[in-house]
């Protein structure tokens, strides 16, 4: 039996002014298929039930790059995005099949992990995609990679003030960090403020909003790059997560 993902036109219109064309829907079916196959030798995600991966791994990675709810306007055209810690591909892969014009990293640290992706990019036919197996401390401090980002994406890698640590160096000035976060508590605030004063960025917003169909609680944190960050950050593998900013 093949699972059905939802075609919910009016959600994504209400929720993102926008909806997917026929192909992006059958690309987001066929990323959904291959999910489910890879999940019996790897462990992807916990998350397979359809209505539950549309709402939680589609909708989800596409409203971070939606900051009130309208498509960062850059992504039309050759804007470079680094997604830092993909795992299975998110919010990565939907988020080039949304913005096929853009170009994308899938990084991360596991190496089984973007080899099961690279099957993924080959299958939904995405071009404009790179894959890097490697951890955000040693590429935020590799001359090829820090500072040449317009977009970095992070979503449940670790704390916000450990993903400033990681996105901020890889971005260039101006450029844009989106952390997804589930719920946030305004402590949390001090010290990512705390962090990205030391990073050259700003928090330039919190988006708080509930996801459309389990109506759970959300947040997406945007960090402007206003200043270059400083050559001691990232520091070395290991620390950011054990010693926070
Ligand atoms: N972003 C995906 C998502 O939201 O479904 C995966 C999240 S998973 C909980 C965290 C991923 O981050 C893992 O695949 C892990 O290998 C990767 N990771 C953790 N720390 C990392 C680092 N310092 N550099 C690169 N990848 C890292």
């Amino acid at each position: 039996m093949t699972n059905l993902l939802p075609e919910i036109t009016e959600i994504w219109h209400q929720t993102l002014n926008w909806q997917p064309t026929v192909q992006q829907q059958a690309q987001f079916q066929r990323l959904y298929e291959l999910i489910l196959e890879g999940n019996r030798q790897l462990n992807l995600t916990r998350i397979t039930d359809p209505q539950e991966f549309w709402e939680k791994h589609l909708w989800d990675s596409l409203r971070g790059i939606a900051p009130q709810g309208q498509f960062i306007p850059s992504l039309t055209d050759g804007t470079s995005v680094i997604d830092i810690g993909t795992g299975a591909g998110f919010p990565g892969v939907p988020v080039i099949i949304t913005a096929p014009n853009c170009t994308i990293t899938l990084m991360d640290s596991t190496r089984k992990k973007i080899t099961f992706i690279e099957k993924i990019l080959t299958e939904l036919a995405l071009t404009n995609t790179k894959t890097l197996v490697d951890r955000a401390e040693q590429i935020g401090q590799h001359p090829q990679y820090r500072q040449s980002y317009d977009i970095a994406l992070i979503r449940a890698v670790g704390v916000a003030s450990v993903c400033a640590e990681y996105t901020l160096p890889l971005l260039k000035l101006g450029g844009l960090a989106v952390i997804y976060r589930g719920n946030w508590a305004e402590d949390e605030t001090i010290a990512l403020q705390n962090a990205v004063n030391q990073l050259g960025g700003v928090i330039e917003s919190i988006e708080k909003f509930t996801t459309p169909l389990s109506h759970s609680i959300r947040h997406c944190v945007y960090l402007r790059k206003v200043a270059a960050t400083p050559v001691e950050f990232p520091r070395a593998t290991g620390i950011p997560a054990q010693k926070p900013l």
